[in-house]
């Protein structure tokens, strides 16, 4: 499709995504407080809107990107934007995309709340990807890369952003615990990286299984109890302490698991922990 489209910010990330709608053959109009950062883009044959209301009405469908929700607000909050498409890609929490899709509505706009998972130089590429919540919209964003509609409550792509987050960061987390222990023996990083990343694609296969167990609320320990799990917690702990290698993160995990033993779920396998997870304190 050749939908027009109108991107509304011009920092690092809107200046990708407006690249990215020109190189797929969008009609693209631009917008930016500072106009000077247009230049370029008005070079590769965007359009440089006058003002803001000129750039909402040209576009068939609005992207907003800015630095956070307050600057969306201040932006727009005296706009027009009675029947206008409204995408807005800045990064935030459920709760702003939740208030300012209510607000948006209220004014008379369709609104998607998104979040992108990508860096501004893979932006148009499969490996950006890009979550979409709210009413299901045409295919004109697919020009910015994998594009993920997650449904109809507009806080949920920022929930799966930071649900994705927190799995990154675990697992690289987990991986430089465990090099840290490696290294002092001698193991380079590399070497111990592709052991690491046998274990991690074989504990994603484990999710499907588990997240069976936690929908169901039932923890029968088909594979191994949590007590069984303790005590290897125990060890990695031990080891860690006994190496001189930072044991916090080991520590974490084992209190975590022996609190749901304390609450006598000892007997259970390991996704009875979503207990622990879903209190709002330790
Ligand atoms: P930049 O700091 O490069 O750009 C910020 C943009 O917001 C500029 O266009 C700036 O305008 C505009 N802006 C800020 N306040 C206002 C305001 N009150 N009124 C009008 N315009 C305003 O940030 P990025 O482009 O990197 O990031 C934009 C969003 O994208 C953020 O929410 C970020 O978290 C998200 N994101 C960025 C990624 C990245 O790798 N860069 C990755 C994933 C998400 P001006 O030029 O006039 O200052």
């Amino acid at each position: 499709t050749n939908t027009p489209i109108t991107v509304l910010g011009l920092g690092l990330m809107g200046q990708a995504l407006a690249r990215a709608f020109l190189k797929a053959g969008h009609p693209t109009t631009v917008w930016n407080r500072t106009a000077a950062k247009a230049d370029s883009l008005v070079a590769e044959g965007a359009r440089l809107a006058p003002s803001v209301g000129d750039a909402l009405e040209a576009g068939g469908v609005t992207i907003v990107c800015l630095t956070d929700y307050p600057a969306v607000r201040e932006l727009l909050g005296d706009a027009r934007l009675e029947g206008t498409t409204l995408v807005n890609l800045t990064s935030g929490d459920s709760a702003q995309a939740r208030e300012t899709a209510a607000w948006a509505e209220k004014q008379g706009a369709r609104y998607l709340d998104g979040a992108i998972m990508a860096i501004p130089s893979s932006i148009g590429t499969p490996d950006s990807v890009i979550l979409l919540s709210g009413p299901r919209l045409d295919p004109a964003l697919d020009a910015l890369g994998t594009v993920s509609y997650l449904g109809e409550d507009h806080g949920l792509a920022s929930l799966y952003d930071v649900a994705g987050l927190t799995m990154m960061w675990s697992v690289l987390n987990a991986w430089l615990q465990g090099t840290a222990m490696l290294r002092t023996a001698g193991v380079d990083a590399a070497t111990y990286a592709t052991f690491a990343q046998q274990i991690a694609v074989g504990v994603a296969g484990w999710l499907p299984g588990y997240a069976e167990q936690v929908d169901k609320g039932s923890f029968p320990a088909e594979v191994s109890a949590l007590e069984t799990d303790a005590r290897a917690m125990a060890h990695m702990v031990e080891e860690s302490e006994a190496l001189g290698v930072n044991a916090e993160l080991p520590k974490l995990i084992k209190a975590m698991a022996d609190r749901a033993i304390a609450a006598g779920h000892g007997g259970e396998q390991y996704p009875v922990l979503i207990r622990e997870f879903e209190r709002s304190e330790g």
